[in-house]
């Protein structure tokens, strides 16, 4: 059953909160760079007038792989302010996950390197070693960065 599926009808005036944990193939990361731990959710869904508001805390636990030292390090996306507006267009349900799916792995590094670790930062040991290379660009992205948008085309 997917909990992000809304019924509008069925949705009272004062809203509804949806609190719990996904399993992470709530996810459906294919790249075999990143990789994702569950989602916690505590989001509270009001309407109004034409639109659909989400506001609460989302979070999940991911391990990425460095571009420059290609090792693996956990990353955690913690929103403790998420908000979401859908418009509605005479919907009937609502399905959220894609939109909650986009956002998480939008707060992912789009370059993920050692240092941005926030769960155990360190130095990346070839800091430095590429500092006559150019940033890579669209035509020559490093396997990382190509991970997180291959994920992110699959959500389309
Ligand atoms: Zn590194």
């Amino acid at each position: 059953m997917n909990p992000f599926l809304i019924d509008l009808s069925q949705l009272p005036a004062e809203g509804k909160t949806l609190r719990g944990r996904q399993p992470a193939d709530f996810f459906q990361i294919e790249a075999e760079d990143t990789t994702a731990g569950p989602l916690n959710h505590d989001l509270q869904v009001v309407r109004e007038g034409d639109s659909l508001h989400v506001a609460g805390h989302l979070e999940a636990d991911f391990t990425l792989q460095c571009g420059r030292c290609l090792a693996r390090f956990p990353y955690r996306v913690d929103l403790d302010a998420y908000r979401a507006e859908i418009p509605l267009e005479n919907d009937a349900t609502i399905d959220l996950t894609e939109t909650l799916r986009e956002d998480i792995l939008l707060a992912l590094p789009n370059f993920p390197r050692c240092e941005d670790g926030n769960v155990e930062p360190r130095d990346c040991p070839a800091e430095g070693r590429f500092d006559s290379t150019p940033p890579a660009d669209e035509t020559g992205l490093p396997g990382a960065e190509r991970g997180i948008w291959n994920a992110l085309d699959q959500l389309k």
